[in-house]
């Protein structure tokens, strides 16, 4: 059977178990690769690649144009448009109405 089996992280370098669960697992899914990555770097990666979709967004900090709050925004604040926190914006937006 499968037995616990240390792997160096080929993005930091660092050891680490690929235990004999996951070997299982990846048996059973038919990968023919070792994982090449930590659990770590293997979760940021996937954070980073579906960053958008699956609602745990990047937030970038911001300050709100209205009130001076900092605040977070799930995209790049550029500059060229202001950036407002939640409520302010949802009060732009119920004022727009
Ligand atoms: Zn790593
Ligand atoms: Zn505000």
């Amino acid at each position: 059977m499968f037995q616990d089996k240390v792997l160096i992280c080929a993005e930091c370098g660092k050891e680490f178990i690929w235990t004999a669960d996951e070997q299982e697992f990846y048996a059973e899914k038919g990968f023919q690769n070792e994982p090449k990555r930590c659990p770590e770097c293997r979760r940021a990666r996937k954070a980073q690649r579906n960053g958008a979709q699956n609602g745990e967004r990047v937030m970038y900090d911001a300050v709100c144009a209205r009130c001076g709050k900092p605040c977070k925004v799930p995209f790049k604040p550029s500059g060229d448009r202001p950036v407002y926190c939640s409520e302010c914006f949802a009060e732009i937006q119920a004022e727009r109405h």
